[in-house]
């Protein structure tokens, strides 16, 4: 179990300092591997959210503004080195509010602290072109931070969301107010109060918890912000879409995603089943680009799904805090109704459960939220079972014979977040890989995201790319400045 030491009250944090809701409310956050309360939550008020976009403005036309690039560089990696020195705290809260395995908070919280490290290095890469124009101009573009930026976030990675979101942000000189999900709060409000401890001017980075519809919603729509960049189910990215239209705010969105996993039948089977089953039951399954749709050759089919079905059943499922534990808790009741509706759908569309289909059994699974691996076979891609996201461990197996009619079938959906492709065919990795409409591609890897390499969805699962360098453009407005130095002036009109 946990040693952390977990406040009663965790305040908001605006203008760089705690402060708590103007209407005094605070909502409560919980555990859910055991239900039990963890912590009371400040609930912002709008005029809470007025004061954090003012702040920001402010904090814009501050010192943060003149600072240089090395300067934010070492602000940045001052951020990271006391997330380092945290590390264990970070992880504790992580699981403790979230329900994931130790391995999974450890290599998430790890990974929140090396995005720091590469904006950090990325700050002073961060400059203009010059272009040629014709004789007596000259030209050059200066990249100026977007400035406001509304970063709304989801509960399923809570710390590396928020790191994705600041660091580049910051790196880019801009001002943030990040609006993390109700279900789990904490490690985001701890990142805000160690960024203002590295030396991140007050205002700069503001935290504001509460409800995405009434707050979040407001944000999308304040005329003092000028980007929103939102994770989170694509029906919401929608909605944020609309409503940030109106003063034409700068939008990035990371949506949801139903991504297939492809297996040939020239795969070396064993790393395929491993891949495969990392693919979909890492983070308990509540992962954008968790590969959900299993595609496998007709030729291997019963072969790798008995080995499939044969290992899942090795997976620990359990105390998040157990360092064997590879599957943790479902975050929420509704979550979990949602993941069970989803299966029985599937198996009245006609699939056949392979494994799991229910909460497991056992004292250690009578409070808080569960659900078991789950596998489901015979499924066709039409059904809904294989076009909608669950956002839960529940993956659907789908037979193929052929490699056009998988890609056709692979891209049949609203979804392009990632794929995974298995096969020792070097022509047919990279042809489908340059088919499948996907942001993100494995070839023979079970791993999706570095930081430096672009992450971001085609299609519904949404709009830019982030934890790379090109990130850095979507945080930036580009300057294009003209001038002419010729001796004779210029006289356009001819007058
Ligand atoms: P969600 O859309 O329910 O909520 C995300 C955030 O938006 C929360 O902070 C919430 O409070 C806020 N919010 C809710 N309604 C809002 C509104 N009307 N206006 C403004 N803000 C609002 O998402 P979730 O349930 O927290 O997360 C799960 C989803 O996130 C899944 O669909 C998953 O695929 C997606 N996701 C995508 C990526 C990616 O990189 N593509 C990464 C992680 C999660
Ligand atoms: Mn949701």
């Amino acid at each position: 179990m946990s040693q952390v030491a977990v406040k009663n009250l965790y305040p908001l944090l605006i203008n760089g300092e705690h402060c708590e809701s103007s209407s005094g409310k605070t909502f409560p956050t919980y555990n859910p591997a055991t239900g039990e309360e963890i912590a009371q939550i400040a609930s912002a008020s709008i005029e809470d959210v007025d004061r954090a976009v003012e702040a920001a403005r402010a904090a814009l036309k501050g010192k943060w503004g003149k600072y240089s690039g090395s300067r934010r560089a070492q602000i940045l990696n001052k951020v990271a080195a006391i997330m380092r020195k945290r590390f264990d705290e970070l992880v504790q809260l992580e699981i403790l509010n979230s329900g994931k395995s130790l391995s999974a908070a450890q290599g998430q919280v790890g990974q929140a602290i090396e995005d720091f490290e590469f904006y950090a290095g990325a700050t002073t890469t961060l400059g203009g072109d010059t272009i040629p124009v014709p004789n007596g101009f000259f030209n050059y573009t200066l990249k100026e931070p977007v400035g406001v930026c509304a970063q709304i976030i989801p509960w399923n990675y809570p710390l590396m969301m928020a790191a994705w979101k600041i660091a580049p942000a910051l790196a880019a000189g801009n001002a943030v107010i990040l609006k993390p999900a109700s279900l789990t709060p904490i490690t985001a409000l701890v990142l805000g109060e160690i960024c203002v401890e590295a030396g991140v001017p007050g205002g700069v980075v503001n935290v504001i918890t509460g409800s995405g519809a009434v707050i979040g919603s407001y944000l999308a729509e304040h005329p003092g912000v000028d980007k929103v960049a939102f994770t989170g189910e694509t029906t919401t990215g929608k909605d944020i879409m609309a409503k940030a239209s109106d003063s034409l705010k700068r939008v990035t969105l990371e949506l949801g995603g139903k991504s297939p996993n492809m297996v040939f039948e020239d795969a070396d089977i064993e790393a395929a089943v491993d891949g495969s089953l990392f693919g979909i039951f890492y983070n308990t399954g509540q992962s954008c680009e968790a590969r959900s749709r299993l595609f496998v050759h007709e030729k291997v089919y019963d072969e790798f799904v008995s080995r499939f079905v044969e290992k899942a059943e090795k997976l620990i499922v359990g105390d998040p805090f157990n360092k064997e534990t590879h599957v943790g808790a479902i975050i929420s009741e509704a979550q979990e109704k949602v993941i069970d509706d989803y299966v029985q759908i599937g198996l009245a569309e006609g699939g056949t459960l392979l494994f799991g289909g229910k909460r497991p059994e056992g004292e250690e699974f009578e409070k808080g939220n569960w659900y078991m691996p789950t596998i489901i076979g015979n499924i066709t891609n039409d059904m809904r079972i294989a076009q909608e996201e669950i956002f839960g461990p529940v993956v659907v197996i789908i037979k193929f014979s052929d490699e056009k009619d998988l890609i056709q079938q692979a891209n049949d959906s609203i979804y392009g977040l990632a794929a995974a492709i298995w096969t020792k065919d070097f022509g047919r990795a990279h042809r489908v890989a340059a088919a499948v409409e996907a942001g993100i591609v494995m070839i023979n890897c079970p791993f999706s995201a570095f930081p430096g390499l672009p992450f971001g969805g085609y299609k519904q699962s949404g709009y830019g790319r982030e934890l790379a360098l090109e990130t850095l453009n979507l945080y930036t407005e580009t300057k294009s400045i003209i001038s002419y130095i010729g001796q004779r002036p210029i006289n356009p009109f001819g007058i």
